[in-house]
């Protein structure tokens, strides 16, 4: 598979190689590298190959090791995961970007998490694309509920959607229904544009289909390590 910096290299040509067959424009899209079971070391190895955006999807792991990290100049961190509303002020303390809004009680504890009170954090409304309440995200029919609730609440700037591909269908039409939920965000906050979508099996369709996010792991950190 390579060594780290050619395996990064080698997804930001299939990125960029996406984008222009979709006709687009690949410095409009933002690769997070997602380092979840990843030591803090890699972080530190990808930000001295120029990575600014990584994501976490474990509160626990991601505090501990953007704490271990420390501050870094222009490193974003994005938080990727369920989010537990007690768990609100160490995600907020620690992230650039919250992916996995999908409840209005947890932008509720978001918004009361801010420190100032006015300090601004980007959020996307997480979507759940499946039948499944069981993963992650809001349903579609409460998504635009949703979008007013958060986009009332002064300190979160609601930027988009974010969505996983279910597992038992083709991903294409799926981020085909995301972008069309995207559209029902921007009815209710028009400067909305941001689609988190894509991961290692996927992003080449998720580009096809609009996204502005994509998160890659395993293609880019080689395979995780056993859970410990
Ligand atoms: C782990 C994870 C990813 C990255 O997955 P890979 O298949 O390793 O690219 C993306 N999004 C979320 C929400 C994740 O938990």
């Amino acid at each position: 598979m390579g060594d780290l910096p050619s395996r990064l290299a080698e997804i930001d040509e299939r990125i960029a190689d996406a984008a222009r067959a979709a006709g687009r424009d690949p410095s409009a899209i933002t690769r997070i590298v997602v380092t979840k079971f990843h030591p803090a070391t890699l972080v530190e190895a990808l930000y001295d190959l120029g990575v600014r955006d990584v994501g976490e999807n474990r509160q626990q792991e991601f505090s501990r090791k953007a704490l271990e990290v420390g501050p870094l100049e222009g490193l974003r961190w994005h938080f990727i995961g369920q989010a537990q509303t007690n768990k609100a002020r160490a995600i907020r303390s620690a992230a650039s970007v919250v992916h996995s809004l999908d409840r209005t009680r947890l932008a509720d504890a978001l918004h009361a998490a801010a420190e100032p009170a006015d300090a601004p954090l980007d959020v996307l409304l997480q979507v759940n694309l499946t039948d499944d309440p069981g993963r992650g995200g809001v349903a579609p029919d409460a998504l635009e509920a949703l979008a007013a609730h958060a986009a009332a609440l002064s300190s979160l700037r609601v930027r988009g959607v974010m969505a996983v591909a279910p597992l038992d269908e083709p991903p294409a039409p799926a981020f085909a229904r995301l972008r069309g939920l995207a559209d029902v965000v921007r009815t209710v906050v028009p400067d909305a544009g941001w689609i988190s979508a894509g991961m290692t099996a996927d992003f080449a369709e998720a580009i096809a289909a609009g996204a502005t996010h994509l998160r890659i792991g395993s293609a880019i950190t080689g395979p995780r390590p056993e859970r410990g």
